[in-house]
């Protein structure tokens, strides 16, 4: 390859922008772009994600010689504008060397600040700054760091503390202070050489002192840290491809612990939890990058509003708060002003929310990333809504925006208003990510996982949390933090998930030893209730009850703006009134699947059904189906009645009887009871029910066919009920789907009996319904003569859960076996049963599609099942034309969100 490998960015000029993430990662074309717009950044340069990609290649040794012209060339084009130079004692150039992919990775992958200290350069700085307080912290820093990241000194175990942090509070501990930044100059030097030793000592090798060697290994430690395990496993949440590399940017160091009119911070032009149009953020005087976001220190609000807000909150008076908590507005105010400018400016540039990390050195304002700010379902829909009204973004720009998938957040419940003022408040942290949670408390990632896993519901509680702990916050309903604020790792990342956080409460002690935390003196031990409030940073003992979110104006106009775009409707699976109401007000529009088999199972009905399975002939089999007729009816009724003016499809019975009848000796007893048999008699039965491959047996369609009357009965309940309803005015629209249909003389024969059934019941009633039959399309030789069964068929409705199940071979009930290993190999991306798999199935269906239309114009096709809420699966079926998609009631918006997105992506 001769392509370009380093590109070159400071002083208001760039070889890149923001267009090229692809090559340069979301961090290097931002700070491309940022100098090119004439925002304050130190110089330096990225090496493309191509090289991360070469460096799998080829190995370090190679990767460097390939880099090595261009990067030395870049290196002096800083020190050019920085007028200092790498390496030399008397006018020392330090820089960073950073981790950035195409997507944002927040935290994932490794930094290094400082880089090019050594010994010698830190006396010459030293001399240069006359403030050896500031060289030696930077130094102390950049051997941890350079250790950490470069020569892998991070503890293997979890369970063992970083070597680092273990000299730092011995040393800490012998002048009996709590603060990093209280430790002397003699004690920061110590730290230099304790934490160099300490290396020697595990690794066997020098710190290195070159820093051009420094640098090398720098660049490919991050290079690495892109297959490091937490950023492997980010991908795996995110769908980010493992192909896409991390770029990697060096830049000129601007130091914000160079005394007190320094500071570092993290700002946002809007609020991420909320959505709010309030740029906020915090800082920290004195201190470096890192710190902010690793909750070392509690930081302090950087404007004025932010700031009484917290005190507010935190139960701080206004006095003390100016006293002690003062914002960044009101002691750095010229600092402040720029900086408020330059987040608007990136706002409006950049047409969305940033998310942004500075540096102020000795009272100059720097800028050292800008990205379009991760946030929460509510924050999203409010942002894009309130972009459109400012006439930044358009309407289908706004709908774009959107991820369907977190719109999930904003339908989920929080907590009871009622049952929140019994609740006893225990302590107050920060609202680091709405929602509300609740669950028993865990503190480590794995039992959090683990006990998830067993089905329990865990509030991870920790002092604060790291990359580590990916697993086990994605595992938990919420998290809850002692250090750390609004802009730490715990915060960032649960809203990133959508989880309930509260991170930076104070007032907790937690002890991982002993399982404990300990909150105004009383302890909670593991596997206690807690619950938190993520809207409020409130804290509570025990389980809080939730209830159903309201639905905001937001939400309703967004929802509004999808249906002018989309094509494909939504329909709902519903097989109650309540789901129907409820989806009904999600904005379906009908049902796509009402599955019966559901409704025999409460008491009365599971009798009769029983007794129904047990007959030994049809006039058995009619006797009991005349005692369920009643109850399907009612069940019917209420359905369409919800459900009134939009279509609803019923599919008739489906799985197999032996679903029916109970398999333990203590259930059989009490069914012989019930029947007035003795147990053999039902032991016989259940025996003669049992069949190998249950899933591609007696069921479905096959059941009608055996057992007609069972179609007769169902078919004059569904119709019975349509008449009762068009008697009292109503506008019943009932359709009529026969399951697991493989050949079109099956339908035939189910339609005659359906039709036969209606004629008889339009009779009694004296009154007719317009009502429609049609079939599930779920095996695949359904598909493959699609052309012939539509011919019997007024609609089609794929049942991609069976056809997924059929069409791979694949058993749903025993994926679980194999199918993580196939996920690892990459045999498949994805479980196919989660996400259709358009390559296959989706071929399937396709063809169904153009046939079946083919031989009956107009014909309508939906898809029930999981996919159906699923946005790439939904976005499949608006691109191949199908009429609408169905899915649970909860789902609806999502699917909403997602069709519009595909009509507008055509
Ligand atoms: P991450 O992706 O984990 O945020 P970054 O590369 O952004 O890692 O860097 C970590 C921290 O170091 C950030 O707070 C950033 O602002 C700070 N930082 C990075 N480069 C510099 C620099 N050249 N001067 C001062 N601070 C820096
Ligand atoms: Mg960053
Ligand atoms: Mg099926």
């Amino acid at each position: 390859m001769s392509e370009k490998r380093v590109y070159l960015f400071g002083n208001g000029k760039a070889e890149g922008n923001a267009t090229m993430r692809e090559r340069l990662g979301g961090k290097g074309a931002n700070l491309a772009e940022m100098n090119l717009i004439g925002v304050p950044v130190p110089p330096g340069f990225t090496i493309t994600t191509d090289c991360c990609n070469e460096y799998y290649e080829v190995g370090q040794e190679k990767i460097i010689s390939l880099l090595n012209d261009e990067v030395m060339a870049a290196v002096k084009n800083i020190e050019t504008l920085m007028n200092s130079k790498f390496g030399d004692a008397q006018n020392p150039l330090l820089v960073s060397v950073r981790s950035g992919a195409r997507a944002s990775m927040p935290g994932m992958m490794d930094t290094i600040l400082n880089l090019g200290l050594n010994d010698e350069v830190a006396e010459g700085m030293t001399k240069k700054t006359g403030n050896p307080h500031f060289v030696y912290d930077s130094y102390r820093r950049f051997v941890q760091m350079y250790g950490d990241v470069v020569l892998e000194m991070k503890p293997v175990n979890k369970e063992d503390r970083d070597p680092f942090e273990e000299i730092i509070e011995k040393v800490k501990e012998r002048r009996g202070i709590t603060l990093d930044k209280d430790m002397s100059v003699e004690e920061l030097k110590d730290l230099v050489r304790l934490f160099k030793e300490a290396i020697k000592e595990r690794t066997g090798k020098d710190f290195p002192d070159d820093p051009i060697e420094q640098l090398w290994g720098a660049v490919c430690a991050v290079f690495r840290s892109w297959m490091n395990e937490r950023a492997i496993l980010y991908r795996k949440m995110e769908g980010i491809p493992d192909e896409w590399g991390t770029a990697v940017s060096v830049m000129a160091m601007v130091f914000g612990n160079m005394g007190e009119t320094s500071a570092t911070g993290v700002c946002f032009s809007r609020d991420a939890g909320n959505g709010e149009n309030l740029f906020n953020g915090e800082y920290l005087v004195n201190a470096q990058g890192e710190d902010v976001v690793a909750g070392i220190r509690t930081p302090q609000q950087i404007t004025k509003i932010g700031s009484q807000r917290w005190a507010e909150r935190a139960g701080v008076s206004e006095e003390e708060r100016v006293a002690n908590y003062p914002s960044m507005e009101e002691t750095m105010p010229e600092i402040y002003k720029e900086l408020d400018e330059l987040q608007n400016k990136l706002e409006q540039h950049y047409h969305d929310m940033q998310d942004m990390e500075f540096t102020v050195q000795e009272g100059k304002l720097w800028f050292l990333q800008t990205r379009n700010g991760k946030r929460t379902g509510t924050a999203m829909v409010k942002i894009a809504i309130d972009l459109l009204h400012e006439g930044m973004i358009d309407e289908k720009t706004a709908i774009m925006r959107c991820e369907p998938q977190k719109l999930d957040e904003l339908l989920h419940p929080v907590f009871d208003k009622k049952a929140l003022m019994n609740a006893k408040v225990i302590t107050q942290g920060l609202p680091a990510s709405p929602g509300a949670a609740c669950g028993q408390i865990v503190f480590h990632a794995d039992d959090a996982k683990a006990w998830h896993e067993d089905g329990r519901k865990v509030v991870m509680v920790r002092v604060e949390t790291s990359p580590e702990d990916l697993a086990g916050m994605a595992a938990a309903e919420g998290i809850l933090t002692a250090r750390g604020g609004m802009t730490s790792h715990a915060a960032v990342v649960a809203r990133g998930m959508g989880k309930c956080c509260v991170s930076g409460a104070g007032g907790i002690n937690v002890d991982y030893k002993s399982k404990t935390v300990e909150i105004d003196g009383v302890v909670y031990k593991e596997g206690e209730y807690i619950s938190l409030n993520g809207s409020t940073g409130q804290v509570y003992a025990g389980e809080v009850p939730t209830k159903a979110a309201e639905l905001s104006g937001d939400f309703k106009e967004l929802m509004d703006l999808c249906n002018k775009y989309t094509k494909l409707l939504v329909r709902t699976n519903a097989d109650t009134p309540h789901d129907a109401r409820v989806a009904r007000e999600f904005g379906a529009q009908g049902i796509g699947l009402t599955r019966t088999e559901h409704m025999f199972f409460e008491d009365k009905k599971i009798i009769a059904m029983r007794e129904m399975i047990l007959s030994e002939n049809v006039e058995g089999r009619e006797k009991a189906l005349a005692k369920l007729l009643p109850y399907q009816k009612a069940d019917f009724k209420g359905i369409l009645e919800a459900m009134d003016g939009l279509p609803v499809n019923i599919r008739l019975l489906d799985p197999p009887l032996h679903e029916f009848v109970p398999h333990d000796n203590a259930g059989q007893e009490i069914m012989a009871k019930e029947m007035g048999v003795d147990i053999t008699t039902i032991k016989h039965r259940v025996d003669s029910l049992a069949e190998n491959n249950p899933m591609l047996g007696h069921r479905g369609c096959r059941l009608g066919i055996t057992f007609p009357e069972i179609t007769a009965m169902q078919t004059r309940a569904i119709l019975g009920a349509a008449c009762e309803l068009k008697k009292e005015g109503k506008n019943p629209m009932p359709e009529i789907m026969v399951p697991l249909i493989g050949t079109y003389h099956e339908l035939k024969q189910q339609k005659d009996i359906i039709y036969a059934t209606a004629k008889q019941v339009f009779a009694e009633y004296g009154i007719e319904v317009e009502y429609e039959v049609g079939t599930m399309i779920e095996i695949p030789r359904a598909a493959l003569t699609a052309d012939l069964i539509a011919k019997e068929a007024q609609y089609f409705s794929f049942g991609t859960n069976d056809l997924t199940q059929m069409t791979f071979g694949y058993s749903r009930d025993d994926i679980a076996s194999f199918l993580p290993v196939y996920l690892d190999k990459k045999i498949l991306k994805v479980d196919p049963f989660q996400v259709l798999d358009q390559e296959g199935v989706g071929r399937l269906i396709k063809y169904a599609v153009k046939e079946g239309r083919d031989a009956r114009p107009g014909l309508r096709c939906g898809i029930c099942g999981e996919h159906g809420g699923e946005p790439s699966s939904v976005k499949f079926c608006a691109k191949i034309g199908m009429d609408y998609a169905s899915c649970s009631p909860f789902r609806v918006p999502i699917a909403r969100l997602a069709a519009a997105q595909a009509a507008i992506e055509e």
